[in-house]
């Protein structure tokens, strides 16, 4: 039998969250038969596109931006990782996304809209306003619900219960996938696969592997649907990985890893970067200021993965009341350790770091933040009382000058790895040698090279399903034209042989 008689359908998809829904719903728009395959069986699947804020950004900018104004953000964020055409892509068809999910019935609204990058979130909102994880029924929930509808409605078939573990090759082209249907093996023909499986944030193998020596201390924050198969099965057929240490997250508190209640707030980074972060052996090791994404990543890497925050009095209860949720008083009420005493250096003990060590670390802080406020003027403090926005979740250093002074254990807690395989800006996998694998896309958090990198730029988990979910979409379609064309003539040519 030929490749093209065991075609099960033109195009399978993994994964059902966004990034997956939004390929198989515009790959049936535009004509093609798709196959959907989920590995969770529950009509209701917990997946990350269920279960979050629903805040659709280009690097903390409006969609509605200009493009030229989004390229900069992402190229800027990520500090020039990644490659530029995909930046590109995710910077122009931002907006054409937008559009298509509101054309597929999606409710938007605005949050904050001061800010200005909140004015296309899902609607109805309620998920950050709360100190568990509750999304049933908001936003993310309906939208995932109403594309699996709409996918059905265009014909696209949804298969639950199907976990996908490696991909079909003949002749250098992806051409299936092999997966676990109830424990079964069992092989699907496309002409072609899209990996859009999540990111590998349910895979401690992997979390080791490339994140942290210590999964352990890790918290994981979101949920765990990405188990990282689709990077694993890209990278067995010779796909290239990029930025796969990076990830978006926070620090909480120490006590998180084994005690409910501080997960997912308070966030301890405010306090961080107004005070400061150190090892277990009572040194810095990172500039706290650069805020919860990017000191979350280092200090999941460095040591045993665990560190202790300190400040005094004055940021206690001045940035320590910042943001949903703070730390004073929540930190406390939620049982999380935190110790306090009239020195540094009986805090440091308190807390079984070194204590002129600390007092060293803090001296030679005080310092510098003085010399910068010196140097900036009433700027300066001005900023520092203005607290800077969530956005960014950065914040200068302020002196330590008011006891009592406090030192909280924290950990690192992931929300969503942002490495994964390498794509173009068609949503083609690209391999070692820099060739895209033919019949091979991948869409959202299993791609790597949108956001991430040794910066750890956030861009947006959202946007970057979306856009590319829709690129890959296209991209098929199109290469299914051609080939259909392609057989049209070649079939009128040789009609035209055999009449001669
Ligand atoms: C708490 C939280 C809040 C967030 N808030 C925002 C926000 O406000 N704005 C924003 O831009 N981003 C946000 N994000 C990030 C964003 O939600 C994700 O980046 C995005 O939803 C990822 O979509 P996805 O389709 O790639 O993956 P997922 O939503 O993870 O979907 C992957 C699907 O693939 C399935 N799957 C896994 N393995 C297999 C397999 N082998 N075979 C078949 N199926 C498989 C999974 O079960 C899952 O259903 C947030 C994330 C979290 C966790």
């Amino acid at each position: 039998m030929n490749a093209q008689d065991r075609m099960d359908c033109d195009v399978i998809v993994i994964g059902a969250g966004l990034a997956g829904l939004t390929a198989a719903n515009r790959a049936a728009e535009l004509g093609l038969s798709v196959m959907l395959l989920e590995r969770q069986s529950e009509a209701r699947h917990v997946c990350a596109s269920r279960t979050n804020g629903g805040v659709f950004h280009v690097g903390f900018r409006s969609v509605h931006a200009a493009p030229e104004t989004l390229y900069e953000a992402v190229r800027s964020a990520n500090e020039g990782f990644g490659p530029e055409p995909v930046a590109r892509a995710l910077a122009d068809e931002a907006l054409r996304g937008i559009d298509w999910l509101k054309g597929q019935g999606t409710e938007f609204t605005r949050l904050e809209p001061d800010h200005g990058w909140k004015d296309e979130v899902l609607a109805p909102v309620g998920f950050h306003d709360k100190t568990e994880m509750a999304w049933q029924g908001l936003g993310a929930d309906r939208l995932i619900a109403r594309l699996e509808k709409r996918l059905v409605e265009q014909g696209g078939r949804s298969m639950r219960g199907v976990r996908a573990r490696s991909l079909v090759e003949e002749d250098g082209r992806i051409v299936g996938v092999r997966a676990e249907v109830d424990g079964q093996p069992r092989t699907f023909h496309a002409d072609a696969v899209v990996l859009a499986d999540g990111g590998f944030e349910g895979n401690a193998d992997m979390v080791r592997q490339y994140i942290t020596a210590y999964p352990e201390h890790l918290l994981l924050r979101g949920c765990e649907s990405g188990l990282g198969d689709g990077i694993r099965m890209a990278e067995a057929v010779g796909a290239r990985l990029l930025g796969m240490s990076s990830f978006y997250g926070h620090i909480l508190s120490a006590d998180s890893l084994h005690r409910e209640g501080l997960s997912p707030f308070p966030f301890l980074e405010f306090l961080a970067s107004a005070g400061m972060l150190v090892d277990r052996q009572g040194d810095r090791f990172v500039d706290e200021t650069m805020g919860g994404h990017y000191t979350s990543n280092a200090l999941a890497r460095q040591g045993d993965g665990l560190g202790v925050v300190l400040f005094d009095h004055a940021m206690w209860e001045g940035i320590g009341r910042h943001f949903f949720c703070p730390p004073n008083p929540n930190l406390v009420n939620a049982g999380g350790t935190l110790h306090r005493a009239d020195s540094i250096e009986d805090v440091a003990r308190l807390a079984g770091l070194p204590p002129a060590r600390v007092r060293q670390q803090m001296e030679q802080l005080n310092q510098e933040t003085r010399l910068k406020e010196a140097a900036a003027g009433s700027e300066e403090a001005e900023r520092r009382r203005a607290m800077t926005a969530y956005a960014k979740g950065k914040h200068p250093h302020e002196p330590f000058e008011q006891a009592p002074f406090y030192a909280a254990p924290v950990c690192a807690a992931l929300t969503s790895t942002l490495g994964g395989v390498e794509i173009d800006a068609a949503g083609r996998v690209i391999d070692v040698r820099g060739v895209p694998i033919a019949g091979l896309y991948a869409a959202g958090s299993c791609t790597g090279g949108v956001e991430g990198g040794p910066a750890v730029g956030y861009i947006g988990g959202l946007i970057k399903a979306l856009v590319f979910g829709l690129a890959a979409a296209e991209h098929i379609a199109r290469e299914n034209l051609i080939a259909r064309e392609n057989q049209h003539i070649a079939r009128e040519n040789l009609i035209a042989r055999e009449n001669r």
